[in-house]
């Protein structure tokens, strides 16, 4: 908690006009009941018109004074604590951006979203009512004592009774809410996973019928955080109440005791009514104060969150002295000995892969599903980092680069083709953000997509929805093959990417990206053996493990696993030749 506040520094100027301000407005307000007991004691008892105008004058100017100080000032805290709050959001933002994919396994992308957003909020709510209360409260309670003392000393013995009762419940109701609070959070979080997988399968919850199942999901995470947060306005409901009971009953008994005094002379009406006006402040000024405690352990649970993402070290960094690959090295590829896992899974998802590859040559890579193809090709970019071994990338072993530089040498094709909201021509040109428009409509023309842009109403401006929902699988697939084209670079990995489509256009895509990527190293990720029967080298995976390395000729006569593969998918005659 601390730790965030410290992050309002940059704005210490507009935090010390506020604080400023709202003392100016806590002194005019403490001086007031001052002026009216004045009014009545004096100007109401000698029936003097001329100083009851004149007094009743101040007191509109010192009323209008603290009203002026309390809009500026309430203007300043909302400001201030909205920018906080938007400074917070981007360096979360920013420090998320930053996380390797293991991140995103541990805390969840739907907790990841709440944080910034919900979290957020919850400290900005309390960034600005503590702007307002932090001052004012303390210089209300403790100038009404004073002031109240002033007035009647043994008046104020009532208070001093009352005081405790009102602080116990206080401290009693935080003490109850705070554990509700952090509770509260985790439904929000747990209400956005389900919301947002729903919502991201709707196609399959319709198909499989499942809404009312989905529904009843949905209610029950729904009505968890319902029921924990009416608990905690329960509690919150008794303490409004009872609060302004002991409030009430004081101020009844220092009229009942201030009767007695006014009737011994020891105090006039005026001091009363001032000396009434004083209690009520410091009362108020308690239950800010108290409404301000009872934020806090909500805002101090949000902080824990906001903190752990800002804490959590990325466990992919560059290092600290990187080196950049030779000039004259380009579009090498090398694995050493490459063991990986996911994080607690039991099994190496690869173990002990070897193999290199240069510009120019066509990898294949084959298995069943769940043997680790995709896997393996997501530790090139250094998604996640081996275990064991190592992946030289134009001989620089990855760990050793820029993130940075690395990913610039890689066009990647990822299993699931994902589009981004915007023009298609954006989505192009997410490969490389200055492509000129001949670029994209060779890298359209080459991914096969390009007579079907024309064919739009707007061609390359035709706008992609959300997900790009409004393409088909196979024109994603297609579009960001044209997304990894455009960059041109060295290494060019297409994991999976031509499933979608049908066999003639799967072949004449093959054909066009032959040519493009003639001097670039390319590995592909396949099911089918066709779409990888003329590479230069296979590489077969089972459960994570090499199967065999080489040409289909080779591999027909010295592999068991390829040779099972081949006969399920070829014909006895393609076998033989
Ligand atoms: P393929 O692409 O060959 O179908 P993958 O490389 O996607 O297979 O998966 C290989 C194995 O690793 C599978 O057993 C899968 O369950 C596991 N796996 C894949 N991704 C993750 C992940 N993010 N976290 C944990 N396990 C994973
Ligand atoms: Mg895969």
């Amino acid at each position: 908690m601390l730790e965030l506040l410290k992050s309002l520094k940059p704005y210490k100027w507009a935090i010390a006009a506020t604080l400023t301000l709202i003392a100016l407005q806590s002194l005019a307000q403490l001086y007031l009941p001052n002026l009216m007991s004045n009014i009545v004691d004096i100007g109401i008892m000698n029936n003097d018109i001329a100083y009851i105008l004149k007094m009743g004058g101040f007191m509109l100017m010192v009323g209008g004074l603290a009203a002026a100080c309390g809009i500026i000032a309430g203007y300043f805290s909302s400001r201030t604590s909205a920018h906080f709050a938007m400074r917070l959001r981007s360096r979360m933002f920013s420090r998320i951006e930053s996380f390797a994919l293991h991140e995103f396994d541990t805390v969840g992308t739907s907790s990841l979203i709440t944080r910034t957003t919900n979290d957020v909020t919850q400290v900005q709510q309390l960034v600005n009512m503590m702007l307002r209360i932090m001052v004012r409260a303390p210089m209300m309670c403790i100038g009404g004592v004073i002031m109240a003392v002033a007035k009647d000393p043994k008046l104020s013995l009532v208070v001093l009774v009352a005081m405790p009762f009102l602080t116990g419940t206080i401290i009693l109701i935080s003490r109850k809410t705070m554990p509700l609070f952090r509770a509260i959070q985790q439904k929000i979080d747990k209400l956005n996973q389900v919301i947002r997988e729903q919502l991201a399968g709707v196609r399959v919850v319709r198909a499989f019928n499942r809404n009312s199942y989905e529904e009843r999901r949905f209610d029950a995470a729904n009505r968890d955080l319902t029921s924990t947060a009416v608990r905690v306005q329960r509690i919150m409901a008794v303490m409004g109440p009872s609060t302004s009971l002991m409030m009430n009953g004081t101020i009844v008994a220092i009229i009942w005791a201030g009767g007695w005094r006014i009737e011994s002379g020891g105090i006039q009406i005026g001091d009363l009514m001032a000396f009434i006006q004083y209690v009520t402040h410091i009362m108020f000024s308690l239950s800010h104060a108290s409404m301000l405690f009872t934020m806090l352990p909500r805002a101090a649970v949000s902080a824990d969150r906001i903190n752990q993402v800002l804490r959590l070290e990325p466990s992919i960094r560059d290092a600290t002295t990187t080196s950049m690959p030779q000039q004259h090295q380009r579009g090498y590829l090398e694995f050493r000995n490459v063991t990986f896992s996911y994080p607690g899974a039991e099994k190496p998802a690869l173990e002990n892969v070897s193999f290199r590859t240069g510009p120019g040559e066509v990898t294949a890579i084959l298995g069943g599903t769940g043997s680790g193809k995709s896997t393996l090709v997501n530790l090139i970019p250094r998604f996640y980092d081996v275990d064991s071994g190592s992946i030289l990338v134009d001989g620089v072993d990855i760990r050793n680069m820029r993130q940075e530089d690395l990913r610039a040498r890689i066009g990647l094709v990822p299993q699931k083709a994902l589009l981004f909201t915007g023009t298609i021509a954006d989505n192009i040109r997410y490969g490389k953000e200055d492509a000129t428009d001949e670029e994209m409509i060779q890298a359209a023309q080459t991914a096969q997509i390009a007579d079907f842009i024309e064919s739009l109403k707007e061609g390359y401006q035709t706008m992609v929805s959300q997900g790009g929902v409004n393409f088909s699988g196979g024109q994603k697939q297609r579009l960001a093959i044209a997304r990894a084209l455009v960059r041109k670079p060295e290494i060019y990995i297409f994991d999976d990417s031509f499933s979608a489509l049908d066999l003639k256009t799967d072949a004449r895509l093959r054909a066009a990206l032959r040519k493009e990527t003639k001097d670039s190293t390319v590995i592909v990720v396949a099911q089918r053996i066709g779409t990888v029967i003329d590479a230069d080298r296979i590489i077969v995976l089972d459960a994570g493990k090499v199967a065999g390395i080489g040409t289909h000729r080779e591999l027909l006569a010295t592999c068991q696993v390829y040779r099972e593969i081949a006969a399920s998918q070829l014909s006895e005659e393609e076998l033989a030749s």
